[in-house]
C-alpha cells in the first residue's frame, strides 16, 4: 500500500490519506481545486528521493506545494496524487555575506529570509505581495517577482545553483557558486519557472545584496492614468533607475481606503509610489528628477517625511489585492486576465485599453502593480455561481491576452501559467511550446511531474 510505504521513509506524523487533512491541500490562492489521495511533509533530499520513487513505481502524481499562495492553481492536485508539502524544509543553510550569496532550503519563508539577512546589513530583492505567505521555493519554481524587479531584477536573476530531485528519484546539482559561469546548457534557469513539473527543488543558493545607505518614498497623484502612464516611462528613460514604481487607479485607491480608512488616501484617477534607494546624494537628486517629471505630467509628488509615512504608503500599496472584492460586497476576487506585461512604452496605452474594454462588458477591472516593469495586474470580482459574469470575464480575458501579445508582451509576468493559463502556452510560445514539450517529456517520460500544469 502506497500509505505504508510513505509512513517508512518519513515515520506517521509527516503523512495523512485523512479527508480533512487532504481538503486543506485541495486548493491554492486561485479558485481552482483538486483532490489530494496523500499528503507527506519530507524533511531531507534523499526522503523527497524515497517519496517520488515510490509514485514512480505505482505511477501516481506528484505535487510539490510551498505555502499555496500561488494564484493559478500551480500547487493544487487537479489529478490526484501525492502532495509533498515543502513547509518543513525550511532551513537557512549558510549565509555567506562575503561571497554576497546564501543556501537555502525551499520552504523558507520570504519574509523570514529577508528578516535573518537584514541583521547582516543584507537582503533578497525580488519582493513579491506575498512575502509574508509564500515560500522562497515556490517563488523560484514560479519564476516570480515583485516591487523591486524594476531595479533590480525578477528571481531569476538571482539563483546561482539548485539541487533538484529529478522525477526518477534522482538528486542532482545545477549552477555552481561562482557568480558567472558559461558550462554547458542552462539547467538552474530551466528549473526557475518550471512549476514543479519537472523536478523537486531541494535546496537553492541564491545571490544577495548589501543594504542600500538610505532610500526615499514619493507618492505622485494623477488626473489622468494615462498621464500617470506618461510620467512611469519618461522617469525610466531619464537615468533615473527607481527600486520599485508602483501604481494604483481610482477604484484601487477607493477599494483600500474603504479596507483602511486610516490610510487616508487621495480620491485621484491614479496614483504612483516611487522607492529610490542608494547613496544620500544620488537618492535626492532623483527625488528631484522624479518630482520635475511627475510636475510635468499635471501630477502632484509628495515625499514621505518619515518611516511611518513610508510603512502607510507600502501598507496602501500591498492592500490592494485583497482589498478588490470591498468595492462589490459578496462576490469574489478571480485572478483572470490579472498579470500582464507589456513593453514599458505600451504601458500609458495599455491602461487606457483596460479601463476601455472592463466598461465595455460592465465590470468593472480595478488596475494595478508594477508598472516600472510594464507588469500590471487587473482585478475583477464577480459572483462565482453567475454565468453571465463568467462569460464576461472570459470575453475581457481574450481581449486583453490578445492585445499584450499584439504589443509584444506577456501573460504571465510573474505568477506562472499553473492550470489557469495552460491554453495560452501554444499561442504565446509557437514552436517554443513544442520545445517545452519535449524537454518535459526527457525528463518526466510518465508525466508524474505537477501534471495537468502548463497546459501539459
Ligand atoms: C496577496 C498576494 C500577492 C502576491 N504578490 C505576488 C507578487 O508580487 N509577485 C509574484 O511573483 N507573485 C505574487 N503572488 C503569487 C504567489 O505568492 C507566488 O506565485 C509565489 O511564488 C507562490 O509561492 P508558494 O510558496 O505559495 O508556492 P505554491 O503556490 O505552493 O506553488 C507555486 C508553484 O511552485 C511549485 N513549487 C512549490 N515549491 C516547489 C519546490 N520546492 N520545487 C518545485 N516546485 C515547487 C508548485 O508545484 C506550484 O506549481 C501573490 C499572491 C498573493 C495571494
Amino acid at each position: 500500500m502506497i500509505i505504508e510505504e510513505l509512513r517508512e521513509i518519513v515515520g506517521h506524523d509527516r503523512v495523512s490519506d485523512d479527508p480533512a487533512e487532504l481538503y486543506c491541500y485541495s486548493f491554492d490562492s486561485s479558485y481552482i481545486r483538486g483532490n489530494a489521495d496523500y499528503v507527506v511533509r519530507p524533511q531531507t533530499a534523499e526522503e523527497v528521493s524515497r517519496i517520488i520513487k515510490v509514485a514512480a513505481a505505482h505511477h501516481v502524481p506528484i505535487v510539490p506545494r510551498g505555502s499555496a499562495s500561488g494564484l493559478t492553481g500551480g500547487s493544487v492536485p487537479v489529478k490526484g496524487g501525492i502532495v509533498i508539502d515543502m513547509g518543513s524544509m525550511n532551513r537557512i543553510l549558510e549565509v555567506e555575506v562575503d561571497n554576497l550569496q546564501v543556501l537555502i532550503e525551499p520552504g523558507v519563508i520570504h519574509r523570514a529570509l529577508n528578516n535573518e539577512l537584514m541583521k547582516r546589513g543584507f537582503f533578497f530583492p525580488p519582493d513579491p505581495g506575498s512575502s509574508d505567505m509564500c515560500t522562497v521555493g515556490g517563488l523560484i519554481a514560479n519564476g516570480g517577482s515583485g516591487m523591486h524587479s524594476v531595479k533590480y531584477g525578477t528571481v531569476k536573476d538571482y539563483v546561482l545553483a539548485l539541487e533538484v530531485v529529478l522525477p526518477d528519484g534522482e538528486i542532482i546539482n545545477t549552477g555552481c557558486k561562482a557568480p558567472k559561469t558559461s558550462s554547458g546548457y542552462d539547467l538552474t534557469r530551466l528549473f526557475v519557472g518550471s512549476e514543479g513539473t519537472l523536478g523537486i527543488i531541494t535546496k537553492a543558493r541564491l545571490k544577495i545584496h548589501p543594504l542600500p545607505e538610505t532610500k526615499a518614498i514619493l507618492v505622485a497623484t494623477f488626473g489622468r492614468i494615462e498621464d500617470a502612464g506618461r510620467t512611469a516611462v519618461t522617469v525610466l528613460s531619464s537615468g533615473v533607475v527607481p527600486a520599485a514604481m508602483e501604481i494604483m487607479d481610482g477604484s484601487a485607491i477607493d477599494a483600500v481606503q474603504k479596507i483602511d480608512p486610516s490610510l487616508g488616501l487621495p480620491d485621484v484617477e491614479a496614483m504612483l509610489l516611487f522607492e529610490v534607494d542608494g547613496y544620500r546624494e544620488a537618492v535626492a537628486r532623483q527625488v528631484e528628477k522624479i518630482c520635475e517629471i511627475c510636475e510635468r505630467f499635471g501630477g502632484r509628488a509628495v515625499v514621505a517625511k518619515n518611516k511611518n509615512e513610508e510603512e502607510r504608503l507600502w501598507a496602501a500599496r500591498r492592500l490592494v489585492g485583497v482589498a478588490i472584492t470591498r468595492l462589490n460586497p459578496g462576490k469574489v476576487r478571480v485572478y483572470e486576465a490579472e498579470d500582464i506585461g507589456v513593453p514599458i512604452k505600451q504601458v500609458p496605452f495599455m491602461l487606457k485599453k483596460i479601463q476601455e474594454i472592463g466598461k465595455r462588458h460592465g465590470l468593472p477591472l480595478v488596475t494595478y502593480g508594477h508598472i516600472g516593469d510594464g507588469n500590471l495586474h487587473t482585478g475583477i470580482a464577480i459572483d462565482l455561481k453567475n454565468p453571465d459574469e463568467w462569460k464576461r470575464v472570459h470575453a475581457i480575458k481574450d481581449e486583453i491576452y490578445e492585445a499584450v501579445l499584439e504589443l509584444g508582451g506577456t501573460v504571465p509576468a510573474e505568477h506562472g501559467i499553473g492550470v489557469i493559463r495552460g491554453s495560452l502556452m501554444s499561442k504565446a510560445h509557437g514552436g517554443g511550446y513544442e520545445v517545452m514539450k519535449a524537454i518535459k517529456k526527457a525528463i518526466d517520460p510518465d508525466d508524474i511531474m505537477n501534471p495537468g500544469k502548463m497546459g501539459m
